[in-house]
Protein backbone atom coordinates (compact mmCIF):
# COMPACT_ATOMS: atom_id res chain seq x y z
CA UNK A 1 0.00 0.00 0.00
CA UNK A 2 1.35 3.42 -0.78
CA UNK A 3 1.64 6.09 1.41
CA UNK A 4 -0.83 7.99 -0.46
CA UNK A 5 -3.20 5.87 -0.77
CA UNK A 6 -2.71 4.58 3.03
CA UNK A 7 -3.44 8.51 3.98
CA UNK A 8 -6.31 9.20 2.05
CA UNK A 9 -7.96 5.16 3.35
CA UNK A 10 -7.15 7.32 6.80
CA UNK A 11 -9.18 9.88 6.15
CA UNK A 12 -11.62 8.20 4.38
CA UNK A 13 -12.22 5.74 7.55
CA UNK A 14 -11.80 8.81 9.93
CA UNK A 15 -14.69 10.68 8.15
CA UNK A 16 -16.76 7.66 8.41
CA UNK A 17 -16.75 8.19 12.60
CA UNK A 18 -18.41 10.33 13.99
CA UNK A 19 -17.16 11.46 17.13
CA UNK A 20 -19.76 13.05 19.86
CA UNK A 21 -18.85 15.36 22.07
CA UNK A 22 -18.76 14.45 25.91
CA UNK A 23 -22.37 16.12 27.22
CA UNK A 24 -21.54 18.84 30.27
CA UNK A 25 -19.87 17.65 33.51
CA UNK A 26 -23.07 18.82 35.71
CA UNK A 27 -24.64 15.28 34.79
CA UNK A 28 -21.83 13.38 37.07
CA UNK A 29 -22.52 14.79 40.23
CA UNK A 30 -19.08 13.52 41.52
CA UNK A 31 -16.51 15.58 40.48
CA UNK A 32 -13.67 12.78 40.83
CA UNK A 33 -15.75 10.31 38.96
CA UNK A 34 -13.68 7.85 36.15
CA UNK A 35 -16.22 9.61 33.64
CA UNK A 36 -17.14 8.71 30.12
CA UNK A 37 -14.27 10.42 27.77
CA UNK A 38 -16.13 10.78 24.58
CA UNK A 39 -18.85 8.79 22.62
CA UNK A 40 -17.76 6.55 19.60
CA UNK A 41 -20.50 6.29 17.31
CA UNK A 42 -19.66 2.75 15.30
CA UNK A 43 -21.18 2.13 12.25
CA UNK A 44 -21.61 -1.10 10.77
CA UNK A 45 -20.52 -0.61 7.04
CA UNK A 46 -17.16 0.89 8.72
CA UNK A 47 -16.70 -2.22 10.92
CA UNK A 48 -18.35 -4.84 10.46
CA UNK A 49 -16.28 -7.03 12.36
CA UNK A 50 -13.87 -5.60 15.67
CA UNK A 51 -11.66 -7.36 18.39
CA UNK A 52 -8.30 -8.14 17.99
CA UNK A 53 -9.04 -11.96 19.85
CA UNK A 54 -11.17 -12.67 16.71
CA UNK A 55 -10.89 -10.20 13.71
CA UNK A 56 -7.78 -8.50 12.14
CA UNK A 57 -9.75 -5.05 12.88
CA UNK A 58 -10.48 -3.41 16.02
CA UNK A 59 -11.82 0.26 16.91
CA UNK A 60 -9.75 3.00 16.82
CA UNK A 61 -8.82 3.22 20.15
CA UNK A 62 -6.11 6.04 21.36
CA UNK A 63 -3.24 4.65 23.92
CA UNK A 64 -5.53 4.10 27.58
CA UNK A 65 -8.90 4.55 25.82
CA UNK A 66 -10.78 1.54 26.97
CA UNK A 67 -14.32 0.15 26.09
CA UNK A 68 -16.25 -1.49 29.01
CA UNK A 69 -18.44 -4.90 27.29
CA UNK A 70 -20.52 -7.13 29.18
CA UNK A 71 -21.80 -10.23 28.47
CA UNK A 72 -24.95 -12.86 28.89
CA UNK A 73 -27.04 -10.63 31.23
CA UNK A 74 -29.65 -9.23 32.31
CA UNK A 75 -28.57 -11.00 35.35
CA UNK A 76 -30.96 -9.24 38.60
CA UNK A 77 -28.32 -10.65 41.13
CA UNK A 78 -25.31 -9.10 39.82
CA UNK A 79 -26.61 -6.41 37.63
CA UNK A 80 -27.57 -4.28 40.47
CA UNK A 81 -23.93 -4.08 41.52
CA UNK A 82 -23.08 -3.38 37.94
CA UNK A 83 -25.30 -0.87 37.30
CA UNK A 84 -24.55 1.05 40.34
CA UNK A 85 -21.07 0.92 40.47
CA UNK A 86 -21.19 2.33 36.56
CA UNK A 87 -23.44 5.31 37.83
CA UNK A 88 -21.13 5.72 40.93
CA UNK A 89 -18.29 6.42 38.50
CA UNK A 90 -20.99 8.16 35.67
CA UNK A 91 -19.21 5.78 32.96
CA UNK A 92 -21.43 4.19 30.10
CA UNK A 93 -20.84 0.36 29.16
CA UNK A 94 -22.45 -2.03 26.46
CA UNK A 95 -24.65 -5.42 27.74
CA UNK A 96 -24.03 -7.69 24.80
CA UNK A 97 -27.45 -9.18 26.10
CA UNK A 98 -29.11 -13.21 25.86
CA UNK A 99 -32.87 -13.03 24.74
CA UNK A 100 -34.06 -15.64 27.02
CA UNK A 101 -32.97 -13.30 30.61
CA UNK A 102 -34.02 -10.13 28.36
CA UNK A 103 -37.26 -11.76 27.78
CA UNK A 104 -37.22 -13.15 31.65
CA UNK A 105 -36.07 -9.24 33.12
CA UNK A 106 -37.56 -6.66 30.91
CA UNK A 107 -37.35 -3.97 33.80
CA UNK A 108 -33.97 -4.71 33.81
CA UNK A 109 -32.92 -4.27 30.01
CA UNK A 110 -35.69 -0.67 30.06
CA UNK A 111 -33.19 0.93 32.90
CA UNK A 112 -30.03 -0.45 31.13
CA UNK A 113 -30.88 1.43 28.60
CA UNK A 114 -32.40 4.49 30.83
CA UNK A 115 -29.45 4.33 32.72
CA UNK A 116 -27.82 5.40 29.40
CA UNK A 117 -25.89 2.05 28.42
CA UNK A 118 -25.81 0.67 25.11
CA UNK A 119 -27.96 -2.74 25.12
CA UNK A 120 -26.60 -4.73 22.08
CA UNK A 121 -27.12 -8.81 21.60
CA UNK A 122 -25.81 -12.25 22.15
CA UNK A 123 -28.45 -14.28 20.45
CA UNK A 124 -31.47 -16.22 22.51
CA UNK A 125 -30.05 -18.99 24.17
CA UNK A 126 -26.24 -18.90 24.15
CA UNK A 127 -25.54 -21.75 21.94
CA UNK A 128 -22.73 -22.44 19.93
CA UNK A 129 -23.78 -21.52 16.80
CA UNK A 130 -20.69 -22.58 15.03
CA UNK A 131 -22.27 -26.25 15.14
CA UNK A 132 -25.84 -25.15 14.17
CA UNK A 133 -27.18 -24.88 10.55
CA UNK A 134 -27.41 -21.40 8.91
CA UNK A 135 -30.49 -21.00 8.95
CA UNK A 136 -31.08 -22.45 12.51
CA UNK A 137 -27.83 -20.00 13.45
CA UNK A 138 -29.81 -17.17 12.35
CA UNK A 139 -33.28 -17.88 13.81
CA UNK A 140 -31.56 -17.97 17.33
CA UNK A 141 -29.53 -14.76 16.70
CA UNK A 142 -33.42 -13.03 15.27
CA UNK A 143 -35.03 -14.83 18.46
CA UNK A 144 -32.68 -13.19 20.82
CA UNK A 145 -33.15 -9.57 19.36
CA UNK A 146 -36.65 -10.08 19.16
CA UNK A 147 -36.44 -10.55 23.16
CA UNK A 148 -34.28 -7.52 23.82
CA UNK A 149 -36.28 -5.32 21.52
CA UNK A 150 -39.59 -6.72 23.05
CA UNK A 151 -38.02 -5.94 26.08
CA UNK A 152 -36.77 -2.29 25.22
CA UNK A 153 -39.91 -1.01 23.05
CA UNK A 154 -42.87 -3.23 23.96
CA UNK A 155 -42.81 -4.73 20.51
CA UNK A 156 -40.83 -7.37 19.06
CA UNK A 157 -38.58 -7.00 16.15
CA UNK A 158 -35.88 -8.83 14.47
CA UNK A 159 -34.30 -4.85 12.86
CA UNK A 160 -32.27 -4.40 16.37
CA UNK A 161 -32.36 -0.76 17.40
CA UNK A 162 -28.39 -1.07 18.42
CA UNK A 163 -27.27 -3.39 15.30
CA UNK A 164 -23.72 -4.78 17.58
CA UNK A 165 -23.84 -8.70 18.24
CA UNK A 166 -21.67 -10.61 20.07
CA UNK A 167 -21.29 -14.67 19.05
CA UNK A 168 -21.35 -16.82 22.02
CA UNK A 169 -18.19 -18.48 22.50
CA UNK A 170 -16.83 -15.98 19.94
CA UNK A 171 -17.99 -18.67 17.53
CA UNK A 172 -18.76 -17.36 14.38
CA UNK A 173 -19.00 -19.22 10.69
CA UNK A 174 -18.33 -17.38 7.52
CA UNK A 175 -22.15 -17.77 6.14
CA UNK A 176 -23.81 -16.49 9.96
CA UNK A 177 -20.96 -13.66 9.43
CA UNK A 178 -21.81 -12.99 5.67
CA UNK A 179 -25.42 -13.21 6.93
CA UNK A 180 -24.86 -10.30 9.65
CA UNK A 181 -22.68 -7.90 7.45
CA UNK A 182 -25.59 -8.23 4.85
CA UNK A 183 -27.82 -7.04 7.32
CA UNK A 184 -25.45 -4.27 8.66
CA UNK A 185 -25.29 -5.72 12.08
CA UNK A 186 -21.41 -5.68 13.65
CA UNK A 187 -19.40 -8.33 14.83
CA UNK A 188 -17.85 -7.71 18.18
CA UNK A 189 -15.06 -10.03 19.26
CA UNK A 190 -13.10 -8.23 22.28
CA UNK A 191 -9.26 -7.29 22.10
CA UNK A 192 -8.70 -7.80 25.91
CA UNK A 193 -10.36 -10.94 28.29
CA UNK A 194 -10.87 -10.56 31.66
CA UNK A 195 -11.76 -14.59 31.46
CA UNK A 196 -13.83 -14.44 34.19
CA UNK A 197 -15.63 -17.90 33.37
CA UNK A 198 -12.81 -19.10 35.46
CA UNK A 199 -13.61 -18.95 39.36
CA UNK A 200 -11.32 -16.89 41.14
CA UNK A 201 -11.23 -14.30 44.19
CA UNK A 202 -12.16 -10.74 43.34
CA UNK A 203 -8.82 -9.41 44.32
CA UNK A 204 -7.43 -12.39 41.70
CA UNK A 205 -9.65 -11.16 39.45
CA UNK A 206 -8.86 -7.05 39.38
CA UNK A 207 -5.04 -8.44 39.42
CA UNK A 208 -5.37 -10.07 36.04
CA UNK A 209 -7.53 -7.89 34.45
CA UNK A 210 -5.27 -4.88 35.67
CA UNK A 211 -2.22 -6.44 34.22
CA UNK A 212 -3.65 -7.82 30.93
CA UNK A 213 -4.43 -4.13 30.56
CA UNK A 214 -1.33 -2.84 31.45
CA UNK A 215 0.27 -5.07 28.69
CA UNK A 216 -2.37 -4.09 26.29
CA UNK A 217 -3.05 -0.40 27.14
CA UNK A 218 -6.64 -0.39 25.60
CA UNK A 219 -9.24 -1.69 23.88
CA UNK A 220 -12.57 -3.16 23.66
CA UNK A 221 -12.90 -5.26 27.77
CA UNK A 222 -15.11 -8.63 27.95
CA UNK A 223 -16.54 -9.41 31.40
CA UNK A 224 -19.61 -10.86 32.36
CA UNK A 225 -22.13 -9.29 34.41
CA UNK A 226 -23.60 -12.05 35.87
CA UNK A 227 -20.17 -13.19 37.22
CA UNK A 228 -20.07 -12.59 41.14
CA UNK A 229 -16.60 -12.19 41.06
CA UNK A 230 -16.62 -9.71 38.56
CA UNK A 231 -19.30 -7.26 40.57
CA UNK A 232 -17.57 -7.29 43.12
CA UNK A 233 -13.91 -6.27 41.71
CA UNK A 234 -15.82 -3.61 39.33
CA UNK A 235 -15.67 -0.59 42.35
CA UNK A 236 -11.96 -1.34 42.07
CA UNK A 237 -11.29 -1.66 38.54
CA UNK A 238 -13.15 1.51 37.53
CA UNK A 239 -11.03 3.39 40.38
CA UNK A 240 -7.92 1.72 39.21
CA UNK A 241 -9.01 2.70 35.69
CA UNK A 242 -9.46 6.57 36.82
CA UNK A 243 -6.24 6.45 39.07
CA UNK A 244 -4.22 5.43 36.01
CA UNK A 245 -5.19 7.59 33.63
CA UNK A 246 -7.30 5.15 31.24
CA UNK A 247 -10.60 6.50 29.64
CA UNK A 248 -13.63 5.27 29.18
CA UNK A 249 -15.26 5.58 25.51
CA UNK A 250 -19.25 4.71 25.32
CA UNK A 251 -20.14 2.72 22.01
CA UNK A 252 -23.71 3.86 20.25
CA UNK A 253 -24.07 3.02 16.80
CA UNK A 254 -23.83 5.55 14.24
CA UNK A 255 -26.73 7.58 13.59
CA UNK A 256 -27.88 7.42 17.31
CA UNK A 257 -25.80 10.03 18.58
CA UNK A 258 -28.72 12.23 18.82
CA UNK A 259 -30.49 9.75 20.62
CA UNK A 260 -27.71 9.86 23.33
CA UNK A 261 -28.97 12.05 25.94
CA UNK A 262 -27.25 10.61 29.12
CA UNK A 263 -23.73 11.28 28.58
CA UNK A 264 -20.84 11.61 29.87
CA UNK A 265 -18.04 13.40 32.02
CA UNK A 266 -14.34 14.38 31.16
CA UNK A 267 -12.00 14.72 33.39
ZN1 LIG B 1 -21.79 -15.29 26.35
Amino acid sequence: MTGYFSAALCSAVAALISFVPAAAAAECPRKDALGTSRVLAVDPASFPRVGLKSFPQTLPLADREVVLTFDDGPWPATDRKILAALAQECVHATFFLIGRNAAAHPDLVRRMAAEGHTVAHHSFAHPNLKYMKPEAATADIEKGIAAVEAALHGTASTTPTTPFFRFPYFESTPATLETLQKRGIAVFGADLWASDWIPMTPAQQLKLLTERLQAARKGIILLHDPKSQTAAMLPAFLRYLRDNHYRVVHLVPAGAKNRVRQSTLVH
